[in-house]
């Protein structure tokens, strides 16, 4: 069976061809089965090289393990691309692999991204806004990299130099170019100046509005929860959040050292209020940020409903 392990789904290649497994067992043996079978610690955000992460996805998943993690979702932006080589090795390091994406999506100016988990890899509808986010990225950053090699001694060479080929190409990349060029001296003091939105060689990407990113996302069978809702840029408009949840919104995660406090209690009410699933993790970037695996984590029952509320794919068990 394909969930006992990844062997079955690896000699076919791809991660969607096996039957999917409700068709096998009902749906309230998948959760008891769940529930007997994962353990925590449990961390649901971590980028590999696939996207902006600096390793490629076996070494994120060595060092979730190496942090004491026992269950673990590689969720680069954009691309589902990384899934085969990360269940592989958090399979054999004794981990469960829960299937995992950030997709990009905006409002007005600000970025938001929503965590998506279980979704159908193969799902034509978010397949083609996947690829429709990546190509706008690449596009995105040739005109940014054209702007910056203006004032600086940067091609597109270099981007290309520190850009794994096929993955989501971000500001991250850009960061490490001017990084190795000698400009800044890391990917922070990158986006605190020449990445900055307010400045003059930013561009934005091309993203679907929220609710559109949440329907793709529960539509492709995923279990789409809002990563960092309490950061920075600061709370979505209340309108839209319930927009978002009425599509689908399955929860927020909470759990990010990018949250503010006050904001992070707003939600925590609202959470409460609509028995709604919340999260902690990472966002472990490798070198790229100082986060550490682990270093927040996401509770058992929480994870429990993660892995009940999916059905585009399945979990990976060790
Ligand atoms: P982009 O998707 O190209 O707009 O770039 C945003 C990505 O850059 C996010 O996914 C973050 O992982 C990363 N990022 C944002 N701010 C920083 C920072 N200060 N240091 C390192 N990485 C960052
Ligand atoms: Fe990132
Ligand atoms: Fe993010
Ligand atoms: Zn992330």
């Amino acid at each position: 069976m394909r969930r006992t392990s990844g062997t079955l789904w690896q000699q076919s290649g791809r991660w969607a061809d096996a039957t999917p497994r409700r068709a096998i067992l009902p749906r309230y043996a998948r959760s008891v089965e769940h529930a007997r079978r994962f353990e925590g610690p449990t961390d649901l955000h971590l980028h590999s090289t696939h996207s902006d992460g600096t390793e490629p996805p076996a070494l994120v998943m060595a060092a979730a393990h190496r942090h004491g993690l026992r269950t673990v979702a590689l969720t680069d932006h954009d691309t589902t691309s990384g899934w085969a080589e990360a269940a592989d090795a958090a399979t054999s390091l004794g981990m469960t692999f829960v299937p995992g994406m950030e997709l990009s999506a905006r409002h007005q100016w600000r970025s938001v991204h929503l965590l998506a988990y279980l979704i159908d890899p193969d799902d034509p509808g978010l397949r083609a806004m996947t690829d429709r986010i990546r190509s706008s990225r690449l596009e995105r950053a040739q005109v940014m990299a054209d702007r910056i090699s203006r004032d600086y001694d940067l091609g597109w060479d270099d981007i290309l130099a520190q850009t794994t080929d096929g993955a989501t190409v971000g500001r991250p990349h850009i960061a490490d170019a001017l990084i190795a060029r000698g400009v800044v001296r890391d990917r922070a003091e990158a986006f605190r100046g020449i990445l900055s939105p307010g400045g003059e060689y930013y561009v934005a990407l091309y993203a679907p509005d929220p609710v559109t990113a949440v329907r793709l996302i529960a539509d492709a069978g995923g279990v789409p929860i809002m990563a960092h809702p309490a950061a920075r840029a600061g709370l979505l408009p209340s309108g839209l959040l319930d927009e978002m949840l009425s599509s689908g919104l399955a929860g927020f995660e909470l759990g990010h050292r990018e949250n503010l406090p006050a904001p992070t209690r707003t939600l925590r009410r609202i959470a409460q209020e609509r028995d709604l699933i919340v999260t902690g993790s990472s966002d472990y970037h490798g070198l790229g940020k100082p986060n550490e695996p682990g270093e927040n984590t996401t509770p058992d029952d929480m994870v429990d409903r993660i892995l009940a509320a999916g059905s585009g794919s399945d979990p990976v068990f060790p």
